[in-house]
């Protein structure tokens, strides 16, 4: 059986789901398709209602989902409450909002009178990271939902358990039959439901091999599809930042969820004459976080998802100090039956390391040393990635003048990397294209339809 909850504080397996067949897709793919139609003819209004109804069950369900992430990938309990906190404001946000983002949109045209009206377009695929199991999946579920575009769920196989609570709460909080299907299957079901003409597109967060894989499947089945993959952020410290700030905010923009998110900040760029300053600050606050028991409220940094990423990120710290970066501080496992990976830093990575262009998913912090702000954005920029950067300046223009200089589909500035409703998030490059959250997440799988009259 693919889909099981192995607890990654003990490693124990908790849960253990059977894979479910062609049948079931095609069950939900029915379903799917006559909810798309009977929405067709309803107003948004019916459907902003029920995203209320969603939101206050989220709320509800707090601790109960909470828990549920925590003992599928091992985050923190207390980072997992935020996690329901976040998704039951986004699902409030659409709700509130949709009936705006979904009006008639008038055109200016001296042939005519001309405008489009928004369309829902059919089931859509969702296949959603572990990293984040709820957040993940409500991102593209609520702004589909007031469109009218149902949702087949393939979540990460190590989430099941945060997978199926949200689904059944979607179903207990008034949402039809089909709104949202969750099903456990496998690469090539997601590949046959993407090629079924009743699906009309399909959305992918995760890996770029992943999302290669799946963005094939739909370029071949003339299917639209979006992508938000990795990323190798930036935190450029630009001469004039104030430190007291830099050095709060540096420790958590990495170790924030063990370091498992695409725009957690991967990359420490500083200039040289406060360069040792920084590495000793980040050395003594990486030095003192707690690793530990994700349940306990006094630990900073979590286990790591699985055996298999805690197995991944050794290899590519070990072939980073191989290829010859210096290690400052960590690059440990911990004896334990958990799968903890020691806050890390490293140094002197030079192009040719081997990760040099790699993400590290996990809390591995790259501190690199550069002598202008021509070379620092020179440096962010050298990246196969795209996603985000973070700025910190004291003066909110140069931090401007900056970030439109870098690459990114997403710049913070004088803060770490956040997501809220309203803030549209994706990237460019190979993190991938499309944008989820805000007005831009709906218009995603949304027909806008053109009507002219000359
Ligand atoms: P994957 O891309 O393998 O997994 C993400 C999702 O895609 C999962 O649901 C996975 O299913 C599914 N998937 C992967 N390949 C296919 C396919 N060919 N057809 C259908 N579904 C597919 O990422 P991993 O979990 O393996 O993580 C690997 C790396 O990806 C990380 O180290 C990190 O660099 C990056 N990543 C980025 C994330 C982000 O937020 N941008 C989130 C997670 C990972 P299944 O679980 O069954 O394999």
């Amino acid at each position: 059986m693919a889909y099981k909850t192995t607890y990654p504080y003990t490693g124990e397996v908790l849960k253990e789901y059977d894979n479910q067949t062609e049948a079931d897709l095609e069950s939900a793919l029915a379903t799917g398709d006559l909810l798309y139609h009977e929405w067709r003819d309803s107003p948004v209004a019916d459907r902003a209602q029920i995203l209320h109804k969603i939101a206050q069950k989220i709320t509800a369900n707090r601790d109960d989902l909470a828990k549920a992430m925590t003992y599928d990938m091992g985050k923190l309990f207390t980072e997992a409450q935020g996690e329901v906190d976040l998704c039951a404001a986004i699902v409030e946000y659409y709700a509130q909002n949709g009936e705006k983002f979904m009006a008639q949109v008038p055109l200016e045209s001296p042939a005519g009178r001309a405008y489009y009206v928004k369309q829902a377009t059919g089931v859509i695929v969702a296949v959603e990271p572990w990293n984040f199991p709820l957040y993940q999946v409500v991102r593209v579920f609520a702004p589909n939902f007031i469109v009218g575009n149902p949702m087949i769920l393939k979540h990460a196989s190590i989430c099941p358990t945060s997978a199926q609570k949200f689904a059944d709460l979607v179903l207990e909080a008034g949402a039809p039959q089909g709104a949202l299907t969750n099903l456990f299957i496998s690469y090539d079901l997601v590949a046959k439901a993407i090629h079924d003409p009743r699906v009309a597109g399909v959305c992918l967060t995760g890996s770029e091999r992943g999302g290669a894989s799946v963005a094939r499947e739909a370029g071949d089945a003339l299917k639209k599809s979006t992508l938000e993959l990795g990323g190798n952020d930036a935190f450029i410290i630009l001469d004039d930042a104030d430190w007291d700030e830099v050095k709060k905010v540096a420790p958590g923009a990495r170790l924030y969820n063990a370091g498992q998110v695409c725009t957690s900040s991967k990359r420490f760029i500083v200039m040289a004459d406060k360069y040792q300053e920084f590495l000793e600050a980040l050395k003594d606050a990486f030095s003192k976080a707690k690793v530990g028991d994700p349940m306990d409220p006094k630990t900073d940094v979590a286990p790591l998802s699985s055996k298999s990423a805690q197995e991944k990120l050794k290899k590519q710290v070990d072939s980073a100090i191989a290829g010859g970066a210096t290690l400052v501080y960590g690059n440990g496992t911990l004896d334990s039956p958990g799968f903890f990976f020691q806050p890390t830093i490293l140094t002197d990575i030079t192009k040719d390391n081997p990760i040099y262009n790699q993400e590290l998913f996990g809390p591995v912090a790259s501190v690199y040393k550069v002598n202008s702000e021509e070379e620092a954005i020179k440096l962010a920029n050298d990246s196969s990635y795209g996603l985000g950067n973070t700025i910190f300046s004291s003066n909110r223009e140069h931090a401007q003048k900056v970030a439109a200089q870098i690459e990114t589909g997403m710049s913070f500035i004088n803060s770490g990397w956040t997501s809220l409703p309203e803030l549209p998030f994706g990237g460019v490059k190979n993190s991938g294209y499309g944008r989820e959250l805000s007005q831009l997440g709906l218009d995603a799988f949304v027909n806008q339809h053109l009507v002219f009259e000359p």
